[in-house]
C-alpha cells in the first residue's frame, strides 16, 4: 500500500516509516523538520519537505490509500508556555489534513494521540473509555483532533484509529530521540551519564505516589510502532477507535534513574526540584483493548531493555558508532 507518513523525520514518525518499508509498503514522508532530522528518515521513502497545509492534497493525490499522522508539538512544558503554537500547529494543521483527505477521497488514518489527553485520571491503569479532561494544552489539542476524527468518521465515511501513547522511549536501528532541547526524562538522565549534565533535576517530590514522584508507563518505541502497523489494517470505514499503547507498568521518576544507574554504571546524581506545571501524578495505561482487538503485545516490555536501547543509541550518537550516521529525533 501507498501510504503518507506526516512527521516521518521525527522521532516514532522515523521509526514507524522504518518498519513500514520493511513491511513492503510504499512510504511518503511529509515534514517540514522543524524539529524532525532529514537523515532520519529511510532511504526507501520518498522525502516532501514542506508543511501539512501546503503540501498535503498534492501528495494525496499521488495514489496515497492512507495516512499516519505522526506531524505534531509534543513538548508539555512548551505547549503550557506557548499554546497558541499548538493550537496551530497541531488542530490547524490537523483539520487541514482531513480536509486534504476529503478533498482526495483518502479514507484511512491513523493518528498520534497520547495518554496527556486523560489529564489526572480517577484510576489506573487508564481505560480507553476513561474521562477526557487534559491538565496542558499538548494534552487539549489532541483531545481536540481525536474528537475532529470521530466527527469525520460518523459524517464523512473516515476510518480513524487514534493510539493514546504513554512514555515512549528506546531506540530501533539508529534511530533514536534527539530534540535539540530535551525536556524528557530518560535521554536527560542519560545525558548526565554522557558528563553533558551535571544532575537531574526531580520536578516534584510530594505528589500522592509511593516514594513521591510521578509515575509513568515507559513503553519502547519499536513496540509503539508495531501497533500502528496494526492499527492499519483496524481502519474501518465510519469508525473512529482509540487505544491506549503501553506496559500497564509504572515506574517512578526515581525509579527510572535507578534503572538508568544500573545501565549506565554512572552514580547519576539528583536534584530536588518543584513540581512541573501540567504534570499529572500517575499515567498507567490499560493495554487490554489494543491486545484483544489489534492483537498487539509489546514484545520489549521491560524498563532495562527500553534505557538500555536508549543508552546504545546516545552513546552512539555522541561518539562514533554505527547509530550515529542515522541519529534521529524531533517530535
Ligand atoms: N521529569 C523530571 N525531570 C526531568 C524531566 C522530566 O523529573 O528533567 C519528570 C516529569 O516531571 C514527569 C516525568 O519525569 O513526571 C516524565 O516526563 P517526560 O517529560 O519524560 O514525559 P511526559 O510524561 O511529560 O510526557
Amino acid at each position: 500500500m501507498r501510504v503518507l507518513v506526516t512527521g516521518g523525520a521525527g522521532y516514532v514518525g522515523s521509526v514507524v516509516a522504518a518498519q513500514l518499508v520493511a513491511a513492503g509498503h510504499e512510504v511518503v514522508v511529509l515534514d517540514n523538520l522543524s524539529t524532525g532530522h532529514r537523515d532520519a528518515v529511510p532511504p526507501e521513502c520518498v522525502f516532501v519537505r514542506g508543511d501539512i497545509r501546503d503540501r498535503a492534497a498534492e501528495v494525496l493525490s499521488d495514489g496515497v490509500e492512507a495516512v499516519l499522522h505522526f506531524a505534531a508539538k509534543s513538548i508539555v512544558p512548551e505547549s503550557v508556555a506557548r499554546p497558541e503554537m499548538y493550537w496551530s500547529g497541531n488542530v490547524g494543521a490537523s483539520l487541514a489534513l482531513l480536509e486534504a483527505m476529503r478533498a482526495t477521497g483518502v479514507r484511512r488514518i491513523v493518528f498520534s494521540s497520547t495518554a496527556a489527553v486523560y489529564g489526572e485520571p480517577e484510576r489506573v491503569p487508564i481505560p480507553e473509555d476513561a474521562p477526557v479532561r487534559p491538565t496542558n494544552p499538548y494534552g487539549a489539542t489532541k483531545a481536540a483532533i481525536d474528537a475532529a476524527l470521530t466527527e469525520h468518521a460518523r459524517m464523512h465515511g473516515i476510518g480513524a484509529v487514534s493510539l493514546r501513547y504513554f512514555n515512549v522511549a528506546g531506540a530501533q536501528d539508529g534511530r533514536g530521540e534527539r530534540h535539540t532541547t530535551e525536556t524528557h526524562l530518560i535521554p536527560i538522565v542519560l545525558q548526565v551519564a554522557l558528563g553533558r549534565r551535571e544532575a537531574v533535576s526531580v520536578f516534584g517530590t510530594d505528589y500522592g505516589t509511593p516514594d513521591g514522584t510521578c509515575v509513568r508507563d515507559y513503553i519502547h518505541v519499536a513496540d509503539l510502532a508495531e501497533a500502528h502497523l496494526l492499527a492499519l489494517d483496524h481502519c474501518t470505514p465510519g469508525r473512529h477507535r482509540v487505544y491506549n499503547l503501553g506496559n500497564g507498568t509504572g515506574f517512578s521518576v526515581r525509579e527510572v534513574v535507578e534503572v538508568c544507574r544500573e545501565v549506565t554504571g554512572h552514580p547519576i546524581p539528583v536534584v530536588e526540584d518543584g513540581r512541573r506545571p501540567g504534570d499529572p501524578a500517575a499515567l498507567v495505561a490499560s493495554g487490554r483493548r489494543a491486545r484483544d482487538e489489534l492483537g498487539w503485545l509489546p514484545r520489549r516490555p521491560g524498563l532495562a531493555a527500553i534505557v538500555a536501547d536508549a543508552w546504545k543509541f546516545h552513546s552512539a550518537a555522541a561518539g562514533a558508532g554505527p547509530a550515529a550516521a542515522h541519529a534521529g529525533g524531533g517530535a
